[in-house]
């Protein structure tokens, strides 16, 4: 039963086993690299499947890019959202300032990777990463923090599960402009209410 939708919808497990799967791995406290390369795992497992997000968090916005909230950690030690681009929506050049797993779940997107020059302005580093579905990226301020993300499709949206290790909705954080400028900014998010991951009722020999 887990892994196919119910007539009532998608199919929650996924998600609910991924949340419970985080809390268990950011409880061990372990150094930001192992907590990275086994999240990452994590979020690979999750995005090799596109059955299971439901319709609500799907939806593009065409003024901007929607940040759905789908569940965040009671201590506020890691948040996970669904990030939904509408055809050729992107993101300024921006930090996340705790660290974060971009895993692509339909679609495509590009990251591409900023650094400051010795004149303080940014510039691109390197070529951009395309995520493809199934595939995760990961930053942080220690590996990377400053990226623009673009939807790489003209004509669909894309859609990308982003995992960070705050309640990523409540960060101070920045924006850049390439001339160097900065301007602070909390991202927020497009949802007021969560799916409900925890109503086991309907197949309580599966709780867990
Ligand atoms: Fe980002």
């Amino acid at each position: 039963m887990g892994s196919t939708r119910t007539a009532g919808g998608p199919n929650t497990t996924r998600l609910r086993h991924f949340v419970q799967q985080l809390a268990t791995l950011v409880e061990r406290g372990l150094p930001e690299a192992d907590t990275l390369s086994q999240g990452t795992t994590l979020l690979a497992a999750l995005v090799a499947h596109d059955d299971w997000l439901p319709d609500a968090y799907t939806q593009p916005n065409p003024e901007r890019y929607q940040q759905y909230l789908l569940h965040a950690d009671a201590l506020g030690r890691f948040s996970v959202v669904s990030f939904v681009w509408g055809p050729g929506q992107a993101t300024p050049i921006h930090d996340h300032t705790v660290w974060g797993l971009i895993g692509m779940l339909r679609g495509a997107e590009d990251s591409q990777a900023y650094a400051r020059t010795p004149d303080g302005r940014w510039a691109p580093q390197g070529a951009p990463l395309r995520l493809h579905p199934g595939l995760v990226e990961a930053v942080s301020p220690s590996i990377g923090d400053v990226h623009r993300v673009s939807n790489a499709w003209e004509g669909q949206t894309s859609i990308s599960i982003h995992v960070y290790g705050a309640n990523i909705g409540a960060v101070q954080r920045s924006v850049y402009l390439e001339d160097g400028a900065k301007k602070p900014f909390i991202s927020g998010y497009s949802n007021t209410t969560l799916p409900n991951l925890w109503d086991l009722s309907r197949n309580p020999a599966t709780a867990a």
